[in-house]
């Protein structure tokens, strides 16, 4: 890099790995209202993935540079923003442009990060603590003492929601695909653990949960496995639909919900934090519980920026457990 000049990716086709492209680009400039942020860490979220590939909830618009999600430091302020500082430490996210050794974004896209957590523990923070506080408390209206299903325990919304619903006073039951995973759930605090292939799972859900079957379930697989995630429910029970990692469809027959008085939500983070009110609600229950180390991002395998492709091709093949993190300054 020359001083203007900086290393990126690029996408300009749609694809796998393969289209990831390291390039010299200029170091782009903040305008009026915006923050430029030297990257040090970028968490890589399966809707990165699924948005390269065109294949995610929304139209990938290109040219692009990934990178929803990302820590660093403030380097440059553009007209009118106030409130940050050159050098402040800061989480991004809902920016796009991450996967760069810097990114310009809007100031109003900034968190502040708390000193106790390393650049990559804050870049691992927004997207799955905020779902995951979303998931059991906003949508998922979990009270202390109830039993919560988490799907994918050991990934990097999983982690996060085991150690929120713990720290809120829920029974978690975790899944997996691994043992070597569960232990990580269970490290973590999970009180049962069942692998996700497990074949009487919906009556070992039953049994864990005295007969009564589980409060909340969040869901992130989808596919065949759908239709278990209402069964194991307890009556009133709710499903919240998070994401689709099988990437095969789930059928839904809403009568059946009626028998039990079951409810299906679905949950998706970028419109929830649209609404100031429900974010700044969000942002000031978890900044505390992170402050003070009660939850703490599961940091998970780490990459350099060249090698992106390859943090992608692992999160997709299920190769990872916690929060996937890119470095782009090494
Ligand atoms: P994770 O770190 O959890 O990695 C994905 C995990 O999904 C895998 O490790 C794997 O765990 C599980 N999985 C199950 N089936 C498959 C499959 N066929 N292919 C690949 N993985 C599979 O990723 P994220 O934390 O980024 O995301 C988890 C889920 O939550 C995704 O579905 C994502 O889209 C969703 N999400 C949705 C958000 C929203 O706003 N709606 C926000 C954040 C995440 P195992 O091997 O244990 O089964």
């Amino acid at each position: 890099m020359t001083d203007s000049t900086m290393r990126a990716l690029v996408v300009e086709q749609l694809g796998g790995p393969e289209v990831l492209q390291l390039r010299d680009v200029p170091v782009p400039q903040p305008g009026a209202g915006q923050v430029r942020v030297k990257v040090e860490a970028v968490g890589i979220n399966f809707a990165d993935v699924l948005a390269v590939r065109g294949e995610y909830l929304t139209r990938t618009r290109l040219p692009m540079t990934p990178g929803m999600e990302f820590a660093g430091s403030v380097d440059a302020l553009g007209e009118g923003v106030m409130g940050f500082s050159v050098g402040q430490r800061v989480a991004v996210l809902g920016g796009v442009g991450g996967l760069a050794e810097f990114a310009v974004v809007p100031a109003g896209a900034l968190l502040p990060v708390p000193e106790s957590l390393s650049a990559p523990e804050a870049a691992a923070f927004p997207v799955s603590y905020l779902t995951a506080f979303f998931a059991l408390s906003t949508l998922g209206y979990s009270r202390a003492g109830e039993w919560v299903v988490v799907q994918a325990a050991a990934g990097a919304l999983g982690t996060a929601s085991v150690q929120l619903a713990k720290s809120m006073g829920l029974n978690v039951i975790a899944l997996a695909s691994s043992d070597e995973k569960l232990q990580v759930a269970r490290d973590l605090g999970a009180d049962v653990t069942f692998t996700s292939d497990t074949a009487d799972l919906v009556d070992r859900v039953r049994e864990a949960t005295g007969g009564r079957g589980a409060n909340l379930v969040l869901e992130v697989v989808g596919g065949k496995g759908f239709q278990g995630s209402l069964d194991m429910l307890a009556p009133r029970g709710r499903v919240i639909v998070i994401g689709a990692a099988s990437r095969e469809p789930s059928t839904l027959r809403p009568v059946e919900l009626m028998k039990r008085n079951l409810t299906v939500t679905g949950l998706w983070l970028t419109s929830l934090m649209q609404d100031p009110e429900a974010a700044r609600e969000a942002v000031a229950f978890l900044t505390p519980l992170l402050a003070s180390g009660q939850v703490r991002p599961q940091v998970g395998p780490t990459y350099a920026l060249a090698e992106t492709g390859q943090a992608f091709e692992d999160l997709l093949g299920r190769r990872t457990t916690g929060k996937v993190i890119i470095e782009p300054q090494r």
